[in-house]
């Protein structure tokens, strides 16, 4: 596995090289999530690419990038045994020479959901991921559904910078017990972790009650059963629309998609479930 901190001789290599790139941008930290991105990637394009960048102008909350865990050399590792072909691994003086004062429009979905309780948060992905885009030049793009609202902002953003570039969304990887794996799920104490798998388990009594039409009442439901969870404090639980994060309209939507944020203790975690 190469490894590069540099954009210029990134590029160097990748320019010599004549083959279709698949792209693969993380915080590091890496787990079994992450690898089956990588595993996808190299499943659908001759040459993989990995990016480890804490990108801090996502993070609308300090404390939560001080505390990102930062494993570098047991990602490398995995990424090697992963078969990665090259990893990037910049510092944030190459990434941000100078202050990115881009600022993006995605309308309705940077005001909703974690566009609504994180501030400035996706404004900041777009700003990195555009940047990754711009070095790797990537034929196709690899991300996670577990972050379900930022791979429409990845679209929407492919879209604006008409970068030539396709996203392809992979399924959430789970740990025995149903919770999403995440970067941020290894600072849980014992405890946190043990109720944290209420999340999944929620998500799957909504899909079981959810009939097409009872949007309200299964909301009602699931934040009755958050609320009886001591160590959990919502951000939101939502049924909307899946295609765009809309208010879900029974009469013409084709799929309703459930979403939720919580945190558990001091760490926020994520999840989302396609009902019906
Ligand atoms: P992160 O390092 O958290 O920024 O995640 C990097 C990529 O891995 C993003 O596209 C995530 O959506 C994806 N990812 C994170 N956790 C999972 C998971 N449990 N299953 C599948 N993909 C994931």
């Amino acid at each position: 596995m190469h490894v590069f901190g540099h954009i210029s001789d990134l590029q160097g290599f990748l320019s010599a090289q004549n083959k279709i790139i698949g792209f693969v941008p993380t915080m590091g930290a890496l787990h079994t999530g992450h690898v089956s991105l990588i595993k996808e990637a190299k499943a659908q394009s001759g040459l993989v690419v990995c990016s480890i960048f804490v990108n801090p102008t996502q993070f609308n909350d300090k404390k939560d990038l001080e505390r990102y865990p930062r494993t570098f050399e047991a990602d490398a590792a995995l990424l090697r045994e992963a078969g990665c072909d090259v990893l990037f691994a910049p510092s944030v003086e190459e990434m941000y020479p100078e202050v990115d004062t881009r600022k993006f429009d995605f309308g309705f979905l940077d005001r909703t959901l974690d566009g609504a309780f994180r501030p400035g948060h996706f404004n900041g992905v777009a700003q990195i991921v555009s940047k990754l885009f711009e070095a790797v030049k990537p034929h196709k793009a690899f991300f996670g559904q577990k972050d379900y609202q930022q791979v429409l902002v990845v679209k929407e953003l492919v879209k604006q910078l008409k970068m030539q570039v396709e996203i392809i969304p992979c399924p959430i990887l789970r740990d025995p017990d149903g919770l999403a794996m995440s970067s941020r799920n290894v600072l849980l104490t014992k405890e946190e972790r043990e109720q944290a798998a209420a999340i999944p388990k929620l998500m799957q009594e909504a899909k079981a009650m959810f009939n097409g039409r009872n949007a309200a009442e299964v909301k009602k439901h699931v934040e009755n059963r958050i609320a009886s969870i001591p160590l959990f404090k919502p951000d939101y639980f939502e049924i909307r629309n899946a295609e765009d994060l809309s208010e879900f309209d029974p009469a013409k939507d084709r799929q309703a998609i459930a979403l939720i944020a919580v945190f558990c203790g001091r760490i926020r975690l994520i999840d989302n479930l396609l009902l019906q």
